[in-house]
């Protein structure tokens, strides 16, 4: 299906074609015709499925389509903010801003993103000068608010960007509060990765008969991306991974962790054993983060170490392994994690950690593959998980027999 026959019009199609987009995905196919027709749309999609295109070429096709009802503010400095995109994370909000400034080059909209963490006048004085479209994280846009540098009375769309992340990170209040400063009669777009009941609650109170699309979590596809499971006490992960760098063909890892702390001490670790490692999380200053994210990009530093929060939705290419040192405590975000590995064509592999107490997420995981994530033996820290509490006298450890640490290759296959 191509692009035109959605009703995207000029000069929408010439900049697609200019981003080098042939084919709708299918989140494009189901969203940008009800978008265009002013739906509302509730939609269960993950970053990388081409979401931002599906929410942002239809609301960049209706603000050219129809001239603001303020008309006489539309070139002045107080033209009025009509689209309204939140994002859960800076990150995030940066590219969805790139993504506009690609979809909207020489259509005469303007834009701008707002977020915490750099200096506010850059955005203080984009938005004096005048936006049509402001793509903010919650905290810094209620920040401006407050200051009167932004109104929302005008707003004709708005997009709630990853919202269950948006929840999980606390910003409820922040989401409630900046709704009441809006039109009633707008046009409300919200996309979550997971649709967990507390969203589909949030989707009833904001959306008005939404359009639902939903798209399920690419599974992983075996071709593309070679799943390895290691099974490894906690206190041996790091040794673990540093011989994995060692002497596997990495070229770029992302490396995930569960909390800020954890990453703070692995990439303490890492870069101690003199590996080009950087961190992101939310705590670290936007300048940090910023550089982190261009020397993992740009090669420089080829590892970064990472929490789902701050690494969701990067949009990282050639990334030749997803290590979780950690497993996800919700089987799905496995699933997203690994599926930043084995882009566009190309093999990744993913190396997952599981230790003792980590055997549940396991489970969970194998439950929704439906099939058992190949166990990697031959490796020089082997654990064992055992089945059951009751059993695990059955399972010969080495270590606990000897002492010494076992550099031999495990007799037993895993038995969960
Ligand atoms: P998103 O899910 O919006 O973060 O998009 C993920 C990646 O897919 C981004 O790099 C987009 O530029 C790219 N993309 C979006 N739509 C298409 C398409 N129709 N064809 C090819 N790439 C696309």
């Amino acid at each position: 299906m191509p692009f035109a026959s959605l009703g995207l019009h000029e000069p929408l199609l010439a900049a697609i074609v200019k981003a080098g987009y042939t084919q709708p995905t299918p989140i494009q196919e189901q969203a940008i015709a009800s978008v265009l027709d002013g739906r509302d749309v509730l939609g269960c999609a993950q970053t990388g499925t081409g979401k931002t295109a599906a929410f942002s070429l239809p609301i960049l096709q209706r603000l050219l389509e129809s001239p603001s009802p303020h008309k006489k503010q539309t070139n002045s400095p107080n033209r009025p903010i009509r689209c309204l995109i939140l994002s859960p994370t800076r990150e995030l909000a940066g590219q969805i801003g790139e993504n506009i400034e690609t979809y909207a080059a020489d259509s005469g909209l303007k834009h701008v993103v707002i977020y915490g963490g750099v200096k506010q006048h850059p955005q203080t004085k984009a938005l004096r000068e005048g936006v049509d479209i402001v793509v903010a994280t919650p905290g810094r846009l209620i920040d401006l608010m407050e200051q009167g540098h932004v109104k929302l009375g005008s707003i004709e769309t708005l997009v709630l960007d990853e919202a269950d992340r948006m929840l999980d990170m606390g910003f409820i209040e922040d989401i409630w509060r900046i709704l009441s400063y809006m039109p009633k009669d707008r046009q409300s777009l919200l996309f979550s990765a997971t649709m967990p009941t507390r969203i589909a609650s949030l989707a009833a109170a904001m959306l008005h008969d939404p359009v639902q699309i939903h798209i399920a979590p690419k599974m992983p596809a075996a071709e593309s991306i070679e799943q390895r499971l290691y099974l490894v006490e906690w206190g041996d992960k790091t040794k673990l991974l540093k011989h994995l760098l060692e002497h596997e063909d990495v070229t770029r890892a992302l490396v995930f962790v569960e909390t800020k702390r954890r990453a703070d001490v692995v990439v303490a670790e890492l870069q101690a054993a003199g590996l080009g490692a950087d961190v992101i999380h939310s705590d670290r200053p936007q300048h940090a983060r910023q550089r982190a994210l261009e020397n993992f990009k740009s090669g420089k530093k080829p590892l970064l170490v990472a929490s789902d929060i701050a690494a969701r939705g990067l949009d990282v290419t050639d990334i030749s392994h997803v290590i979780n040192y950690e497993l996800p405590s919700e089987s799905e975000v496995y699933v997203h994690r690994i599926g930043r590995t084995g882009r566009a064509e190309a093999k990744g592999i993913s190396m997952s950690f599981c230790c003792a107490d980590e055997r549940t997420r396991l489970d969970d995981i194998e439950k929704l593959l439906g099939e058992p994530v190949p166990l990697i033996e031959d490796q020089p820290y082997p654990s064992f998980l055992p089945r059951k509490k009751a059993k695990a006298a059955e399972v010969e450890d080495p270590r606990k027999t000897t002492g010494v640490r076992s550099n031999r290759r495990p007799s037993r296959r895993r038995r969960l």
